[in-house]
């Protein structure tokens, strides 16, 4: 039976965090039965853009010192990435590179990739993905627990889209229904199932996630082997039916992972009670009434022109060819998907999307 791990952890206190790790480890098996000396252990982060810790948006760096340190303690090398939606690079201002020099280990943007072919695939067959992760000996996952605008529920499955090349990243939001989404994510998830998940869900965000949703003190830190287990009970805490988040299930019907809450052996027998009741739940809406309730919460996306370098950065990365520059860009409101990928891309920070507290 699949184990997960549930601990209630409101701080980011490093011995609280070392505890809470060593005592989920435990249970689920021990962490040198997964990491063994001489490894090389990629942790694939959440770092989807040059984010403070306290937004909520990436993985914690004390979460992920913590990760180093007992993956040392294993014998195995560690080593930290990610690929963002932006091009400036999230490693600083995460607090990522404050992490990999006091540990020493490297911290870094992924910036090789290589051709994969998938012989199973339901969008996807040809896929440019990360040699970093294809290379390392082990992949622990560190996702953060967030809503999303199209898929509900940011986490485990979803987060190994970062292993993709950005361009193709760019060329694939052209899929912006829920269902379409949910078949890619899962393609991208097949290619590299990693061997361990520790979701970070002790500040994560609701309301219109990833990155533009409110930052919660959600108290929760989920480990296990099976990433899709830990999507099913994190979508739990935060409120869904399993069902409504159509990732979990795509990846159940392909054996990656179990979505059967009765079927997973979890520590916290109470994990019923800890439902988090977030009032800012993304709606599970589909096509084009998500279409429109989008278009109901958020305001048109905006350009600060005294912030503006007009690089067209933000022109480029738009799957919907939705931007102009005249001579700072425009957004054609009926052509935008509501990807956010311009709002995450424009590292001058002159783009804001304006939009109302859901339920408010
Ligand atoms: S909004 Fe940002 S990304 Fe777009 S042109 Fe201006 S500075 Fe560049
Ligand atoms: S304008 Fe921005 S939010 Fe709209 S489709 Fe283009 S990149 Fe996505």
């Amino acid at each position: 039976m699949n184990k997960i791990s549930l601990k209630l952890t409101k701080t980011y206190d490093e011995n609280e965090i070392l505890k809470a790790l060593r005592e989920s480890f435990e249970f689920i098996g021990g962490l040198d039965s997964i990491v063994k000396s001489g490894d090389t252990v990629l942790l694939k982060l959440n770092l989807t853009g040059p984010f403070r810790p306290e937004q909520a948006a990436t993985t914690h760096p004390v979460l992920v010192k913590m990760m180093v340190r007992l993956i040392k303690e294993c014998g195995g090398h560690p080593i930290i990435g990610d690929g963002p939606a932006t091009i400036k690079s999230p490693i600083k201002d995460t607090g990522i590179e404050d992490v990999a020099q006091e540990e020493k280990v490297p911290a870094f943007v992924f910036e090789k990739f290589q051709q994969v072919h998938l012989s199973d695939y339901s969008i996807v067959r040809d896929i440019s993905y990360s040699t970093d992760v294809l290379q390392a000996d082990k992949v622990i996952s560190m996702p953060k627990l967030k809503t999303h605008a199209l898929t509900l529920y940011t986490g485990a499955i979803k987060n190994m889209f970062g292993a993709v090349a950005f361009e193709q990243r760019k060329a694939l939001h052209k899929y912006k229904t829920q269902e379409e989404f949910s078949k890619l994510l899962t393609d991208i998830f097949s290619v590299r199932v990693p061997d361990l998940t520790v979701m970070d869900g002790i500040w994560g965000m609701d309301g219109i996630g990833p990155v533009h949703g409110n930052p919660v003190n959600f108290g929760v830190l989920l480990v296990s082997r099976d990433a899709v287990a830990i999507d099913a009970l994190s979508a739990t805490l935060l409120g869904y039916k399993i069902d409504d988040v159509q990732m979990i299930g795509r990846a159940s019907e392909r054996n990656l992972g179990e979505s059967n809450l009765d079927n997973m052996f979890i520590d916290d027998s109470c994990y019923k009670e800890r439902i988090l009741h977030t009032a800012n739940l993304i709606p599970t809406l589909q096509g084009g009434l998500r279409e429109r309730f989008l278009k109901l919460v958020l305001g048109k996306i905006q350009c600060d022109s005294s912030k503006c370098s007009k690089c067209s950065a933000c022109l480029d990365g738009c799957p919907a060819n939705a931007i102009t520059m005249n001579p700072y860009p425009v957004v054609d409101e009926n052509a935008c998907l509501h990807c956010f990928r311009c709002y995450e891309i424009c590292f001058h920070g002159a783009l804001s999307i304006k939009y109302k507290k859901i339920n408010s």
